[in-house]
């Protein structure tokens, strides 16, 4: 890569240069080609004429800044320069309209390749052969942008579209045109030039940590208190950290059993965070484990078909390995920082270029929910409801969530009743998006659209990239048929199918294929998961149901807002100790875990250095994924704001889906009027606060 340079430098001394701006290794190199770049741009100005020029002088900038010495000499940059600058819209046109028309066939492709190596490890087929680990592992596009750049198409693409900044689409963005925004998201393609080898890496490190979390089961039964009572029933199988958080959930509805099991929740969640936990319990039902002495036991109790183990019975901790596999992730992503001189650390591309609002207005959008003076408020209320003081385990509380007269049993015979199969899930699934508001029409266009698969974990989306190709639904239905957790996890994952669905096929450029950035389509998705017991025939809207679902969102985002910014945190720690072990992550996210704790969580719960907010699978396996939840409770306040208003959630939710990935703040402003902010939610949270003073029976 580095190749063309006078004077290699050493990598680390490269990113410092790069972090510091001075001196540009771009400016080097477009120094060494400015002779044929001022040739070149002479000679297509008195070819093409004047009024071409800024195209010209960009697209020769563009080129330069990523040839490299074995892309060709001066005369060959020259040629590739000549033969393919577009020169007039004629040819710019057919230019764009077959670039988008075969990228998309290339992304929907390697898309469907992508799906079916991990059928294996993804859904629910039975044992895992180290051969599926490895066709899981592979990435089948990981050369292609480097395949694009040696056959040149990629320089095609900087020659005749421009590169734009984030601070550009921020601002100009507001007044381009469609094809403008598909044109600059067509360059934006090949902003980077990572090598093959780092993407493989990198998509090696993302397979073993989803591995490693997709594993991570407790089985529950075999957890015993000091009395040796077993509190959760047989054959329970809880994956961390959804299902460990989502029992916590559900045995609210429980005040006489709930309290107990959720205790011991936590105290797994913790022995897990700080890694106390034996090894030897994790996805083991042959042991019997008390979580708060951490003695282990060979179990007296079979509630599985597995075979028998001749393992010998110890608690020795797990290694460190939850940190391990954490470093991992960094080091690897870390390995495309020299070739990404935009966005030099993962911590810019996730900001800068994926989500496309700067890391400092997500920090302040957090830190305005969580110092929020509501919190207080709102946790005075919640002990009020629960009739005692918080436990660190109520950032879970769900007592807000209207769920009428049914207990989580309940729940989970209706579902398993309705749902026995993930077929009989497809099948409804029509009917199910009527009720969202969808004619029929585009109900079955829809459900048409998504394939339904029985998942290995506790579920996920795959879009589809090509219109040809079909979405995918994957949900975990357990071996009675679904239940009340799964059903709900489903009808997220079906939100985002939905939206993949609309911002695919029934958009004007499939360049603009998507939303603005994953916390809109966790948005969207939350839209749809927000009213699955309505599905269910449950509930059904009202103004008490709705301030009463305003303040759950609000302790949700409450809740995974501090998650979110201890993510960014240990993401930076990382950054800034890129030596460390997986036992020095391990103490400094127990450190800022508890330090968050103790700023914003502390003051309500009255209980100091608890580590609960590090016990999210996603910090380990997802790369800065988390704030984008805390984004997506925002945005999805806004959204639902709007679809009340309209009246319809099945017609806004398309015409929203549909505009495809433009700027964040843009796609919100058409879409509700205001761009991107906690206030939406705030003001809500408020006012339903006041519905509780002025005693409208909350
Ligand atoms: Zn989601």
């Amino acid at each position: 890569m580095w190749s063309c340079l006078k004077h290699p430098l050493t990598l680390p001394t490269l990113v410092f240069f790069i972090m510091t701006g001075v001196p540009s290794l771009a400016q080097d190199r477009t120094a060494s080609m400015q002779p044929s770049v001022a040739r070149l741009e002479s000679e297509l100005t008195a070819r093409h004429g004047e009024q071409q020029r800024p195209r010209i002088q960009r697209g020769l900038k563009q080129v330069a800044e990523f040839w490299r010495a074995d892309d060709g000499d001066a005369v060959a940059f020259e040629a590739f320069t000549r033969e393919n600058f577009a020169g007039d819209q004629k040819s710019l046109d057919a230019m764009f309209t077959r670039f988008e028309a075969l990228l998309e066939q290339l992304d929907g492709h390697m898309t469907e390749i992508g799906r079916v190596f991990r059928n294996q490890t993804d859904l629910d087929l039975g044992p895992i052969m180290p051969f599926d680990e490895a066709f899981a592992g592979y990435d089948p596009s990981a050369h292609v942008n480097e395949d694009f750049f040696t056959n040149k198409l990629a320089f095609m693409v900087l020659l005749n579209f421009p590169l734009t900044t984030l601070e550009q689409r921020l601002g100009e963005g507001t007044q381009w045109s469609r094809r403008q925004w598909a044109e600059a998201r067509l360059a934006q393609r090949f902003s980077r030039r990572i090598p093959a080898d780092v993407n493989l890496a990198i998509a090696k490190a993302a397979s073993e940590a989803d591995r490693y979390i997709s594993e991570y089961n407790i089985w529950m039964h075999h957890l015993v208190n000091e009395k040796g009572e077993r509190l959760f029933p047989a054959g329970l199988r809880l994956l961390s950290h959804w299902n460990l958080r989502d029992q916590i959930k559900a045995d609210y509805s429980d005040p006489k059993t709930g309290p107990a099991k959720q205790k011991m929740i936590q105290k797994v969640m913790e022995r897990i965070v700080t890694q106390t936990i034996p090894a030897s319990v994790v996805d083991n039902p042959r042991v019997d484990w008390n979580p708060f002495t951490n003695e282990v036991k060979q179990s007296t109790v079979k509630d599985h078909d597995l075979p028998a183990s001749t393992a010998t019975v110890h608690n020795d901790a797990e290694p460190d390995t939850r940190y391990a596999v954490l470093l991992e992730t960094f080091l690897a992503s870390r390995k495309a920082d020299p070739y990404s001189p935009t966005a030099p650390t993962l911590i810019a591309r996730r900001f800068n270029e994926n989500r496309e609002i700067p890391e400092e207005r997500v920090k302040q959008m957090l830190i305005q929910v969580v110092s929020s003076p509501l919190v207080a408020k709102v946790a005075k209320l919640i002990e009020k409801r629960l009739g005692r003081p918080l436990e660190p385990y109520d950032i879970w509380y769900n007592g807000f969530r209207p769920r009428g007269k049914y207990t989580e049993a309940e729940l989970d015979q209706i579902v398993a009743k309705k749902y026995p199969n993930a077929d009989a899930y497809r099948k409804d699934m029509p009917d199910m998006l009527m009720k969202f508001g969808f004619t029929r029409e585009r109900a079955e266009m829809l459900a048409e659209n998504i394939v339904v698969d029985p998942a290995r974990g506790s579920g996920h989306a795959l879009g589809a990239g090509m219109r040809s190709a079909k979405t995918h639904l994957r949900t975990r239905v357990e071996k009675g048929g679904m239940n009340y957790k799964g059903f709900n996890i489903a009808v997220h994952e079906m939100g985002h199918n939905v939206e993949q669905t609309f911002s695919l096929n029934l958009i004007d450029h499939t360049l603009l294929q998507g939303v603005p950035n994953t916390a809109f389509t966790e948005a969207l998705a939350f839209v749809f998961q927000g009213h699955d017991l309505e599905l269910l025939g449950l509930s059904s809207p009202d103004p008490r149901n709705e301030a009463m679902k305003t303040l759950d969102d609000f302790w949700g985002a409450y809740e995974i807002g501090g998650v979110a910014l201890l993510d960014m945190q240990v993401w930076h720690w990382m950054y800034e100790h890129p030596n460390a072990t997986p036992a020095q992550l391990k103490e400094a996210t127990l450190a800022m875990a508890q330090d968050l704790w103790n700023t914003y969580y502390a003051p309500v719960f009255k209980q100091k250095d608890v580590v609960l907010l590090g016990i999210y699978s996603h910090m380990i396996h997802s790369f800065l994924y988390l704030p984008d939840y805390p984004i997506g409770h925002l945005i999805a306040h806004q959204i639902e704001e709007k679809m009340k208003k309209a009246g319809n959630i099945g017609s806004e939710f398309e015409r929203m889906a549909t505009m495809g990935s433009v700027a964040p703040d843009l796609w919100m402003k058409n879409a509700t009027g205001s761009p991107v902010g906690a206030e939406a939610l705030l003001s809500a949270a408020e006012k339903a606060l006041a519905a509780v003073d002025t005693g409208k029976g909350l």
